[in-house]
C-alpha cells in the first residue's frame, strides 16, 4: 500500500529546512491539478525543481516521457528512496539549477524541448523564471506554484499597482495566466502566504528582430524608482539628459510626464526604437 507523505517523512525521520522553503503537498487532487495545467503529456520531458518529498514528481511522471528533477536538500534522498520506488522515468539531481550553465544542464536533460512545472521556494520565484525565460534554451512552458501576489503581478494590466517589470519580463517573450489559487493550508507544513499556480507560455518567435535585452533595460529603468517619470528614470539609467530623454519620449508617440506602468509591451518596443 503506498505510504501518505507525513508517514514517509516521519518513517525516514525527515526534518523540515525552513530557510529552503519546504512545504509539501500531497493532496492529489490538487497534485494532478497542476500536472492538469502544465498541460504536460507523454511526448514531454519535464524540468521540476524542488523535488521535496516526491509527491509532484511521481504525479508528473505518471502522465511525461521523462522528469529531471532537481533538488539541493540532500537529506531527502531517504524519502525518494520509499516515494520514487519503482518509478522508472524519474531522475533526481541534487543541484542547484541557479547556479548551473545552459550547457551542464543539457548534459543532464538533453538537447530537446521541455517544460518546468515546479512547486518551489518563493524567494527563487523571480530568479528562476528569469534565468528560464533569459536562457536559449528550448524551454516552452513554466508551470509554477507562486505567492498569490507574485501570480498577480505576472498577468498584471498596465497601470495598476501589480504590474511591474517582472509582468514586461514575461510578456516579452510570452504570456502568463493563473491556473489556480491555492490555499495556505494545502501546504504542509502550512506557510504563511495563499498561493496561486502560474503558466506561462513561451514563444521564441515572439517579437523576433526586436532588441529585447534593450527593451528589458528600459523596463527595469522605468521600474526602478516607481513614483518617479520615466524622464527621471531614463535619465539615470541611461546617463541622457532630461530633455534628450522628453524628445525620445515624444518620437515615440509618449508624453513626457508619463510613469513606466502606464505604457504597454507595444509603447516599450516602441520607445526601443530611439535607443
Ligand atoms: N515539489 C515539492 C512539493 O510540491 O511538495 C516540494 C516543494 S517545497 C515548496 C520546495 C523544495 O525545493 C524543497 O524541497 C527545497 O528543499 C527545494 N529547494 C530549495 N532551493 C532549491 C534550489 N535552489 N534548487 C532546487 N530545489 C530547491
Amino acid at each position: 500500500m503506498e505510504m501518505k507523505m507525513k508517514d514517509l517523512l516521519q518513517a525516514t525521520s525527515f526534518r523540515f529546512n525552513k530557510a529552503l522553503g519546504q512545504n509539501f503537498i500531497s493532496d492529489t487532487n490538487l497534485l494532478k491539478g497542476i500536472v492538469a495545467d502544465s498541460g504536460v503529456t507523454e511526448d514531454d520531458v519535464v524540468v521540476e525543481i524542488g523535488t521535496g518529498a516526491g509527491t509532484l514528481t511521481k504525479q508528473i511522471a505518471s502522465v511525461a516521457k521523462k522528469v529531471y528533477s532537481f533538488e539541493v536538500d540532500k537529506n531527502l534522498e531517504p524519502v525518494h528512496a520509499l516515494s520514487l520506488q519503482g518509478v522508472d522515468n524519474v531522475e533526481v539531481i541534487f543541484r542547484d539549477v541557479l547556479k548551473m550553465k545552459d550547457n551542464e544542464l543539457q548534459d543532464i536533460i538533453g538537447t530537446g524541448d521541455f517544460k518546468v512545472v515546479a512547486n518551489l521556494p518563493y524567494y527563487i520565484t523571480t530568479p528562476l523564471i528569469m534565468r528560464f525565460l533569459e536562457s536559449e534554451l528550448p524551454v516552452t512552458s513554466l508551470t509554477i506554484m507562486v505567492q498569490e501576489e507574485v501570480g498577480l503581478r505576472l498577468v498584471a494590466k498596465p497601470n495598476t499597482a501589480d504590474y511591474s517589470a517582472v509582468t514586461l519580463a514575461v510578456l516579452l517573450r510570452g504570456g502568463a495566466t493563473i491556473t489556480r489559487k491555492v490555499g495556505r493550508n494545502m501546504f504542509y507544513p502550512a506557510p504563511n502566504v495563499d498561493s496561486a499556480v502560474v503558466r506561462i507560455d513561451i514563444d521564441r518567435t515572439k517579437l523576433e528582430g526586436e532588441n529585447k535585452n534593450l527593451i528589458h533595460k528600459i523596463v527595469r529603468s522605468a521600474f526602478a524608482m516607481r513614483r518617479k517619470t520615466l524622464v527621471n528614470n531614463l535619465n539615470a539609467t541611461f546617463g541622457i539628459s532630461k530633455q534628450e530623454a522628453t524628445e525620445r519620449l515624444n518620437k515615440a508617440g509618449l508624453d513626457e510626464k508619463v510613469r513606466g506602468e502606464a505604457l504597454s509591451l507595444e509603447d516599450y518596443v516602441r520607445l526601443s526604437h530611439e535607443f
